[in-house]
């Protein structure tokens, strides 16, 4: 059994991590290649787009895929329609693997917009020094604004455009409680900015703004396909994929 991963998430790496070495799997995991050196999970990877959702019902037929996992980010939304398309076309089984979003809590001083613009447009009425999150892509959005600081944290250097005035901090997550507190003080952050991107790696910069008071942007997430079954967390996909194996076993003695 051939089990596609459209990877470029810690969970979509904790999947492979998972299935890996299952007798009778082949695990083909996906990367967009944005990122430079990104973390490569065990198995084979393949780099680069597919070519829209024909190129990956194509590749989906030459490969033998008999079922594929998306387990790309939730703001990742051309690939996971691509994906049920493919999927249906094709009638390999599909599964989302998406974490759950964050939600606000007691305390959260949340002001949840529907785009980066969006976010863009609300930030002069919230403070002066950003702490902006939402990775190197979509900077062009915040471009305009020559009033604000901005420390932008981004595993990859941003390119132009960007804010004038942008500080860059190259890293990645997981990020701790105690050094988000540290950073947000250093750098006298007043107000964040990120993606409703969920999971508990990137989560301690909702804590530490709580904790201080600060508001927080937080951009809504984009649009998934419908009629995709849908898990949480890697344990969840990989019973999945361990179902599916099992039911082709049995075909294959049937
Ligand atoms: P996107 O807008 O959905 O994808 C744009 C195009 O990139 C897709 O149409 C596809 O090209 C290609 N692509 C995306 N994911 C791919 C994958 N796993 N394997 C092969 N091709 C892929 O996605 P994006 O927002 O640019 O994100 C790109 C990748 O970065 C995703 O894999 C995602 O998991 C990861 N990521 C994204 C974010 C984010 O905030 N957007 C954050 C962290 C990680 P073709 O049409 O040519 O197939």
């Amino acid at each position: 059994m051939h089990v596609l991963i459209l990877g470029g998430t810690t969970e979509a790496r904790r999947l492979a991590e998972l299935l890996d070495g299952t007798p009778g799997l082949k695990l083909t995991s996906s990367l967009a290649g944005r990122v430079a050196g990104p973390r490569l999970p065990p198995g084979e990877t393949r780099v680069g787009g597919f070519g829209g959702a024909e190129g990956l019902a194509a590749w989906l037929r030459e490969h033998a895929v008999d079922a594929v996992v998306d387990a790309t980010h939730p703001f990742a939304g051309s690939i996971s329609f691509n994906a049920a398309r493919a999927a249906a076309v094709t009638h390999v089984p599909l599964l989302a693997l998406r974490r759950a979003e964050w939600v606000p809590i007691e305390g959260d001083r949340w002001h949840q917009v529907p785009s980066l613009k969006e976010a863009a447009r609300s930030l002069p009425a919230l403070g002066r020094r950003v702490f902006l999150t939402t990775g190197r892509m979509g900077l062009a959005a915040f471009a305009d604004l020559d009033d604000l600081w901005f420390l932008v944290r981004s595993v990859d250097a941003p390119e132009p455009p960007h804010p004038p005035r942008t500080e860059v901090l190259l890293d990645r997550g997981p990020f701790t409680l105690e050094g988000e507190r540290e950073l947000l003080l250093r750098h006298h952050i007043d107000v964040v900015v990120t993606k409703n991107s969920g999971g508990s790696a990137t989560a301690p910069k909702l804590t530490a703004a709580r904790e201080f008071g600060l508001p927080v942007v937080v951009v809504r997430r984009p649009p998934v396909p419908e009629d995709v079954p849908v898990v949480p967390d890697p344990g969840q996909a990989a019973r999945w994929v361990g179902e599916h194996l099992a039911q082709g076993f049995f075909r294959a003695i049937d």
